[in-house]
C-alpha cells in the first residue's frame, strides 16, 4: 500500500474487513439474488453506525475524514457491491446538506438522522436529463410556507424491498435564472404529500441498492426544506460530487480488489494439466496486470482523498481522475477475474460474475466517465 494509513486507520480496515467478511460477505449473493436487505443486516449496520459515517459529531455520527470513509467503502465494496452503494448513498445525501443547509435545517434533519437509522436517496437525474444535468425539467414553485414541486427523477439509489428512503436531497428548477443558476436543492422527506416512488428498475447489478422513479405531482416542500438560497443548488452540486464521486471511486477499488483476491485464490487451488494454473505465465501475466489496475486505482483514490482532507482547491477534475480511472479498472479486473475462474466465473456460486456486473455501475453512476473524461479534458485546456 502506497499511501501511509495512520494507526488509528489501519484498525479500522482491519474491523470493517473483519465485519464485512464475517457478516456481509455470506449475504451478499441472497442480497444479489432477491434485490433486499433484511432489516437484521440493517440493523447491523446501523450498530457499527455505517449510515453515520458523514453525520457531525454533534449529531451522534461519525464525522469520518475522507481516507476513513473511503476506506470503509472500499472494504464493504471488496465484498458487496451494493452494500458499499447502500452507504455511500448516505454519505453523499449528507455530504450536500452539509454544503447547502443553514443551521436549522443541519439541525432538524442531521438531528433526526442523529436520533434515528433513516435511509436516504441522492435525486438528480430525470428522464431527459442525464449526464446534461442542467436541462432538468423538474421545478418547485413557492406557494405561501411550501414550495409545489412537479416532474419525475429516475434510477434514484435508496431505500429497499420496495420502500423508498426516508429522506431524498433533489436537485430541481427554480425561478427563472438561466442555465445552472435556476438549480435548487430541497431536503423531501417520503411522507411528503404528492410525493411517491413509482417503477423500481431491474437492473445489471447492484440488485440490493434499488434505483427508483421518484413521482412529483404538486408535492408540497415546506419551504425551510431549501439547502441554501433559490439558485444554489449548481454550488451545492459541485461541492458535493468532487466527495462523491471519489466515493464510486473507493466502490470500484474495494470491487476490483475483491475479484483480484479471488481470482487469486483460485488459480491457486484450480489444478489443470497436473499442475496449479497460477504455475502458467499466461495466468500469472493476468494476475500481474490485474494488480498494477489495483494499486494504480488505490493511488489515485488516497491520494485525491489526501487531496481533500489538505483542503487542495480545484480538485474536482482529480476526483473525475480517479473514479475514472478506479471504475475501468474494476470492469477490466472483475472481467478478468471472470475469465481465470473460467466456467465458475460465470456461475452465480462464486462472486466473480457478480463483483463484474455492479462494476459496470461504477463507470456510470455519479457521471459517466465520457463525462469524467470532458472534466478531464477541459481542466487540461
Ligand atoms: C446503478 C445506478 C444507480 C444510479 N443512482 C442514481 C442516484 O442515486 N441518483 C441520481 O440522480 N442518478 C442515479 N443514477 C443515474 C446516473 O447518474 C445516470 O445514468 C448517468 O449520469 C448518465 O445519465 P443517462 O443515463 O441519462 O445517460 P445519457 O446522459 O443519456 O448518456 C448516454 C451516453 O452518452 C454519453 N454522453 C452524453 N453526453 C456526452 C458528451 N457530451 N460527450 C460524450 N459522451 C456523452 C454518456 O457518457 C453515455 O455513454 C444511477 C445510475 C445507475 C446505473
Amino acid at each position: 500500500m502506497m499511501i501511509q494509513l495512520t494507526k488509528e486507520q489501519e484498525i479500522i480496515r482491519q474491523e470493517i474487513r473483519k465485519f464485512a467478511e464475517e457478516k456481509i460477505a455470506p449475504l451478499a449473493g441472497e442480497i444479489d439474488k432477491t434485490g433486499k436487505y433484511s432489516s437484521e443486516l440493517l440493523e447491523l449496520f446501523a450498530e457499527h453506525d455505517l449510515f453515520k459515517l458523514k453525520l457531525p459529531e454533534k449529531y451522534g455520527g461519525l464525522e469520518e475524514e475522507p481516507t476513513t470513509y473511503y476506506l470503509i467503502i472500499e472494504e464493504i465494496a471488496r465484498v458487496c457491491g451494493s452494500s458499499a452503494m447502500f452507504v455511500a448513498i448516505q454519505g453523499s445525501c449528507m455530504t450536500s446538506i452539509r454544503a447547502g443547509g443553514d443551521e436549522q435545517l443541519k439541525e432538524r434533519v442531521f438531528g433526526k438522522l442523529g436520533k434515528e437509522n433513516l435511509l436516504m436517496g441522492w435525486a438528480l437525474t430525470e428522464p431527459n436529463a442525464g449526464s446534461d444535468v442542467a436541462s432538468m425539467e423538474t421545478r418547485a414553485v413557492l406557494d405561501g410556507d411550501h414550495y409545489v414541486i412537479n416532474g419525475s427523477k429516475c434510477f434514484i439509489s435508496g431505500g429497499t424491498g420496495g420502500q423508498p428512503a426516508d429522506i431524498y436531497t433533489a436537485f430541481v428548477k427554480t425561478g427563472n435564472a438561466k442555465g445552472k443558476k435556476n438549480i435548487s436543492g430541497f431536503v423531501v422527506e417520503k411522507d411528503t404529500p404528492g410525493f411517491r416512488i413509482g417503477k423500481i428498475e431491474s437492473k445489471l447489478g447492484m440488485h440490493g441498492s434499488q434505483a427508483v422513479e421518484l413521482i412529483f405531482k404538486d408535492a408540497r416542500v415546506p419551504k425551510e426544506n431549501l439547502m441554501g438560497k433559490e439558485g444554489d443548488g449548481w454550488r451545492i452540486l459541485m461541492e458535493s460530487i468532487k466527495e462523491t464521486r471519489l466515493g464510486i471511486g473507493a466502490m470500484a477499488l474495494g470491487l476490483a480488489q475483491g475479484a483480484l483476491d479471488q481470482a487469486i485464490n483460485h488459480a491457486k487451488q484450480r489444478v489443470q494439466f497436473g499442475r496449479p494454473i497460477s504455475e502458467f505465465q499466461g495466468i500469472q501475466f493476468m494476475l500481474a496486470d490485474m494488480k498494477m489496475q489495483v494499486e494504480a486505482s488505490r493511488a489515485m483514490v488516497y491520494q485525491t482523498a489526501s487531496m481533500l482532507e489538505r483542503g487542495v482547491k480545484n480538485i474536482l477534475p482529480y476526483a473525475s481522475m480517479a473514479k475514472c480511472f478506479a471504475s475501468d479498472a474494476a470492469m477490466k479486473v472483475t472481467t478478468d477475474a471472470v475469465q481465470i475462474l473460467g466456467g465458475s466465473g460465470y456461475m452465480h456460486d462464486y462472486p466473480v460474475e457478480r463483483m463484474m456486473r455492479d462494476a459496470k455501475a461504477t463507470q456510470i453512476m455519479e457521471g459517466t466517465n465520457q463525462i469524467q473524461r470532458l472534466i478531464i479534458a477541459k481542466s487540461i485546456f
